[in-house]
């Protein structure tokens, strides 16, 4: 089965903008994670889609109507974080109460979440403990590639248990020989959609499981960029800058993998992942 997952994040959140906190708020999104989630909302009904949203807790308190046309879609409704804060920068307490403070924020919108994403796929030594303390059952936060902002290379992309019996669904990375060649995000704008129709049935077949992953942010470009990047004081290379919004909207590259693959939800794989994990 091949999971399909959107962490529901605004452009402010991007690690690469390193907007301040403070200034992390709905009017400098300016609507534009709820006008992208709405596209793709619209793209996994015409393809017929089921998909595990990962929602920041600030981005279900901006746009509630998010939530319920999650809900009435039929999506599973997993969290992010309530912050786009990563891990190494938390301490436990600061942790545990963001997630208690997303979960209560998605309780009040008649969602139990039961899924779990780190921002930036981030990792600490507390975070499988905290999570079962608040009834997450199954976490998707290790991408198996060392990259500058992680290094998951100690994994396999296989669905595994881990402490405390949370199953863990890493990301999709495929691996030929020594190299790593990682499906979804960035390398889905960098590849494309038919490299990813490949590595994602590849690692199917090999693991029984892939995941997809993408952003809102990927499927419209930021209106007003270069006035947005001075505002911010934003200073990035050439290089730095092509990579940030290399492939940009990338809505053909998604359509493609929407029209070849039968994607499903964590929770719609819930019993195909048990069956491999008994294996
Ligand atoms: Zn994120």
């Amino acid at each position: 089965m091949i999971l399909l997952s959107v962490d529901v994040e605004s452009w402010v959140h991007r690690p690469v903008f390193n907007v301040p906190l403070s200034r992390q708020t709905k009017a400098l999104d300016g609507e534009h994670v709820l006008r992208a989630t709405r596209i793709i909302l619209e793209l996994f009904k015409k393809y017929r889609a089921k998909a595990t949203f990962f929602v920041l807790g600030t981005v279900a308190e901006w746009y509630p109507e998010l939530i319920e046309a999650m809900k009435k879609d039929g999506h599973e409704i997993g969290i992010h974080g309530y912050t786009h804060t990563r891990l190494s920068d938390h301490t436990r307490e600061s942790f545990d109460d963001e997630i208690k403070k997303t979960i209560l924020i998605l309780n009040r919108m008649g969602v139990g979440p039961r899924v779990y994403r780190a921002p930036a796929f981030s990792s600490a030594d507390f975070l499988y403990e905290v999570l079962s303390n608040n009834g997450i059952a199954c976490d998707s936060s290790v991408f198996p590639i060392k990259t500058p902002l992680y290094d998951g290379t100690a994994y396999d992309c296989r669905p595994f248990i881990i402490d405390r019996g949370i199953v863990e669904v890493p990301c999709s990375v495929l691996k030929i020989s020594k190299l790593r060649v990682p499906a979804g995000g960035f390398y889905l704008r960098l590849l494309g959609g038919r490299i990813n129709h490949i590595l994602l049935k590849k690692i199917e077949k090999k693991n029984g499981t892939a995941v997809l992953y993408f952003h809102p942010w990927e499927i419209l470009d930021i209106p007003d960029k270069e006035f947005v990047e001075t505002d911010l004081k934003i200073k990035m290379s050439f290089l730095k800058k092509t990579f940030t919004y290399y492939g940009i909207p990338m809505l053909g590259d998604l359509e493609y993998l929407l029209g070849k693959i039968d994607f499903t939800s964590f929770e719609g794989a819930r019993g195909h992942i048990d069956a491999t994990l008994r294996r």
